[in-house]
């Protein structure tokens, strides 16, 4: 048979190495490089069990498993900032072995759970723990309505890793030496008074199941909630929502009756005509592995949707080749890149925010690079309760001092809510403002003022 060959001509020159790192995934048994992990096979790696038992929780526990990988400067820097820190720690042994340990003060995973004393930087002044206001929008413990049609459930506060930033570190995991934690409802019984609340509000009909993390739920239990909120007529969607798939995707794998459970209240809710899907949270792109993506694998094949909610970070994800690869590396394994917020304004991490102009930056270098719909939205949660804004809505952005003012008509008509950049990222003119409390508020003032008539009442976080 004869060959024709067709000569195509190409307008674009040919993709270099940059455009394929998405594709790059980490192979191989690379845990081996840990000395506690050196003769873990991949059958034992795997098994979610074992990877909550080994989960480092004390700096005498990371020393056990790194051993000599770590300088004992490294070593006396974590346990000053473990004491210090306001979030218990907990990191899996699959998200200790990502750690470049020749380098972890700057890794981008040590960074996001592994507190260093050395660091730390001072909690921006007008910092709170609750900075969104989540108690004053819950009607019953562990139930948020804040938006008209949608609550936010806290069935549990535990979770399968505890990240340093956390926005409910007032609840989240056990009491640390700086936070004695609210406390949520965590038993069916207490759950009952949330299903009622929500069945007598006809408005809600997006439910997001969190915590805690819905990884720690029980198959039993994540059955009795998935059902229980499907069964009341107006719920419409529902999202589960776990950090898991970002620091242990071994359970995807390894938890059959987890995994089970979840597909049952998947399919259940579609033979209803109601939309249930996972939201998870990656910030790194070092956290997508061949584990991922086999992970991710099967909730595609059984038809389970996953959306991302990353979290701006600096030094993890805030520069533009950074935000790229991961936003590229999640389209990759099916998961669809849905939010990156603002860091909140959390106590003790002041290090790990950055300011919104960089989420700006970012956001215009990423859009273009990549199909529209996996184009994340850059979002700032407003301090105080004013609700995710896109990051470009602000009523008026003090850039020099940090102040950036954003109004939520259809959230909280007529109050003006207050994002500030984190003071060491400003001028060291505008540092030696913030120093003085007076000129600060005349700061704060003048920015509202130029924000305009949009609000009427302030709301700080
Ligand atoms: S997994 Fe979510 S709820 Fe748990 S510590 Fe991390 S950010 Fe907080």
């Amino acid at each position: 048979m004869n060959e024709t060959t067709i000569e195509i001509k190409h307008l674009k020159p040919p993709a270099g190495p940059e455009q394929f790192e998405h594709r790059n995934l980490k192979q191989g048994e690379f845990w081996r490089h840990v000395p506690a992990y050196k003769d873990v096979d991949e059958t034992t790696f795997l098994d979610h069990l074992w990877q909550q038992k080994h989960a480092v929780k004390t700096p005498d526990e990371l020393l056990d498993a790194i051993k000599d990988l770590c300088t004992p400067e490294f070593f006396a820097d974590v346990a000053d900032g473990f004491k210090r820190a306001p979030m218990a720690v907990r990191v899996s042994p699959y998200a200790l072995s990502l750690i470049d340990w020749s380098d972890p003060v700057n890794d981008p995973i040590r960074r996001q759970f592994v507190p260093l004393a050395s660091t730390l930087l001072p909690d921006h002044p007008r910092l709170t723990l609750d900075s969104l206001h989540e108690q004053d929008d819950s009607p019953v413990p562990g139930l948020v309505h804040r938006y008209v049609d949608k609550a936010l459930f806290l069935p549990l506060n535990t979770c399968p890793v505890y990240c340093r930033f956390c926005t409910r570190s007032y609840a989240i995991g056990p009491d640390t030496e700086n936070v004695d934690k609210v406390g949520l409802a965590k038993t069916p019984k207490q759950w009952e008074q949330a299903f009622q609340y929500i069945a007598e509000r006809p408005e809600i009909e997006d439910i997001v199941i969190s915590g805690g993390d819905t990884y720690q739920l029980p198959a039993k239990n994540l059955t009795l909630i998935g059902n229980a909120l499907l069964d009341i007529p107006h719920v419409r969607r529902m999202r589960f929502a776990t950090k898991g798939p970002a620091i242990m995707p071994m359970k995807i794998i390894t938890d059959t009756a987890w995994f089970d459970a979840l597909t049952q209240v998947v399919d259940r809710g579609r033979s209803m005509g109601k939309d249930v899907v996972l939201h998870t949270h990656f910030n790194a792109p070092e956290e997508i592995t061949w584990i991922t993506q086999k992970a991710m694998n099967m909730l595609f094949e059984r038809g389970i949707f996953v959306r991302n909610q990353s979290v701006l970070i600096r030094g993890v994800n805030d520069t533009p080749e950074r935000m790229q690869l991961l936003v590229k590396r999640l389209e990759y394994v099916n998961v669809h890149p849905y939010y990156v917020y603002m860091h909140d304004m959390v106590k003790g991490v002041e290090e790990l925010r950055t300011t919104i102009q960089t989420s700006i930056d970012l956001e215009k270098f990423v859009r273009g690079s990549t199909a529209g719909f996996n184009t994340p939205l850059f979002i700032c949660d407003a301090p105080g309760g004013g609700g995710k804004r896109d990051i470009h809505s602000f009523d008026y952005y003090d850039r020099e001092n940090g102040i950036c003012v954003y109004t939520a008509p259809s959230v909280k008509k007529g109050k003006a809510f207050v994002y500030f950049d984190p003071v060491d990222k400003l001028s060291p003119e505008a540092q030696a403002r913030w120093a003085v409390k007076e000129i600060a508020d005349q700061m704060i003032a003048e920015a509202l003022r130029k924000a305009g008539d949009a609000a009427d009442e302030l709301v700080l976080a």
